[in-house]
């Protein structure tokens, strides 16, 4: 089975690309990034060097910004308005409804139907069915256990509605038609929190190399290199589930702990 993963060289899309390998080999794994006129292109750089230490090819789409003339999101390069600093993506939940500011208009449906077409070029290429996989999580997907241990639901807590559940579902139903059933569509990680998502990247095999990731939304030129503001709300969420992992990891595999410590920073 061949994998096609959305890869943009942050936590959850590099777990999701060692999860791919670590399941199909990876000589059957393909990587795709998308430039879109972000702010944040950055991010491409880091996707290149982790899909070249797990030995995958790495495809960088690009998407013409002037598809997006017109969206209020803070991420975009047209954009004049500053990204949000200081809260966490929960924190700007509670105080507005609806979507954050930093969402950008069917950026997840645009690169799953990218990736989607590149597994339907594989499927005629090898004669086979090909997974494509993306790295949406419980953060964003709604997707919760409440306090009696239930699995619940709540779409209207999803900070990027192209990460919820219902969106996941949708995109496996259309990618399924597209194919005539031969590409399939998978979201791993979307009843897991990225502190999860996380620990688990730490125990592959070959374990998610954390330290090449970068996902900050506004990043600060310092000493002749980009690096991430440790400030905007996906740097503070990175922070908060690494923070966690690693206390988790602290008391189950100390050795572990010992070997990836340097993470916390
Ligand atoms: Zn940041």
């Amino acid at each position: 089975m061949k994998c096609v993963v959305s890869l943009s060289g942050g936590r959850d899309s590099a777990t999701c690309l060692g999860v791919a390998v670590d399941k199909y080999g990876a000589e059957n794994v393909y990587a795709m990034g998308f430039e879109y006129g972000s702010k944040h292109p950055q991010e491409l750089e880091h996707a290149k060097k982790i899909a070249a230490y797990y030995n995958v090819p790495y495809q960088i789409v690009t998407i013409n910004p002037e598809i997006f003339n017109g969206s209020t999101c803070t991420l975009l390069q047209g954009s004049e308005k500053e990204v949000q600093k200081g809260k966490t993506y929960t924190e700007i939940l509670a105080e507005k409804e609806g979507k954050v500011d930093t969402y950008v208009p069917f950026r997840n449906g645009l690169f799953s139907a990218y990736v989607a077409a590149k597994a339907e070029s594989l499927v005629q290429q090898f004669d086979e069915d090909v997974v494509v996989m993306l790295g949406q999580h419980a953060d964003d997907s709604g997707y919760y256990i409440d306090e009696h241990g239930n699995e619940m639901l709540d779409e209207s807590k999803a900070a990027y509605p192209d990460c919820t559940v219902s969106f996941v579902k949708a995109f496996e139903k259309v990618v399924e038609v597209s194919s005539v059933g031969r590409v399939h569509y998978e979201a791993p990680f979307v009843k897991m929190h990225k502190w999860e998502l996380i620990k688990m990247g730490l125990g592959l095999k070959k374990r998610v190399p954390y330290e090449l990731c970068f996902s900050c939304y506004d990043p600060v030129y310092e000493n002749g290199e980009w690096v991430e503001c440790k400030n905007c709300a996906t740097c503070l969420d990175v922070k908060q589930a690494m923070d966690k992992t690693l206390d988790k990891i602290q008391s189950e595999n100390p050795e572990l702990y010992e070997e990836v410590k340097y993470l916390r920073n």
